[in-house]
């Protein structure tokens, strides 16, 4: 099939601890809606964004799931053709981006793929809205994420900030690395 044809159905995972703010971040990208309440995500689900990247239409299938689930409860076949994976924690609660490298590396694990140091992470800092309340190590965050090659947003669910410039660069880095794969 050429590729001008070709339909792209671009797998994103979102992992980060319980109520870091997964669902609503997807919310608020794919339907424009916020929510104050919580209600834990049972299993994983997934909602389908479309864009266009590279003048092709993208799919971009982002897959919610329950952070304080076990994380292989869910199955390596539940990871498998992922093409991005996102990395959510809370501004305010510094343990939740302590846990980040935890989600990477058993991410890493589950998917197993040839070339994990290359493979695409974007790290999300939900909740800047709480202006007064960020306990989060930025130096630290900063350093942790160039050293392992990944990009980092400082977002909010609830006030719409740098949501669509955060997913941008995940669409990117996810056609991206479908396109590799095919070669
Ligand atoms: P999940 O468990 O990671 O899916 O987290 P949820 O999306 O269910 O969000 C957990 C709680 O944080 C909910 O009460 C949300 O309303 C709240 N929340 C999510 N994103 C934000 C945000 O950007 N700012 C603020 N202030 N609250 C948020
Ligand atoms: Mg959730």
């Amino acid at each position: 099939m050429s590729n001008n044809r070709k339909r792209h159905i671009n797998k994103v995972i979102v992992l980060g601890d319980s109520g870091v703010g997964k669902t609503s971040l997807l919310k608020q990208y794919v339907n424009k809606q916020f929510t104050h309440s919580h209600k834990p995500t049972i299993g994983a689900d997934f909602l389908l964004k479309e864009l266009i990247i590279e003048s092709q239409v993208v799919q971009l299938q982002l897959w919610d799931t329950a952070g304080q689930e076990k994380f292989h409860s869910l199955g390596a076949a539940f990871y498998r053709n992922s093409e991005c994976c996102i990395l959510v924690y809370e501004m305010t609660e510094p343990k939740t981006f302590d846990t980040i490298d935890t989600w990477r590396s058993e991410f890493l694990t589950q998917l197993n793929p040839k070339d994990p140091d290359n493979f695409p992470f974007v790290v999300l800092g939900n909740k800047c809205d709480k202006e007064s309340d960020l306990k989060v190590d930025l130096q630290k965050v900063k350093a942790y994420c160039s050293q392992k090659n990944m990009q980092h947003f400082e977002v909010s669910a609830k006030d719409n900030i740098n949501i669509d410039t955060a997913f941008e660069e995940v669409a990117k880095l996810a056609f991206k690395r479908d396109q590799e794969d095919e070669v």
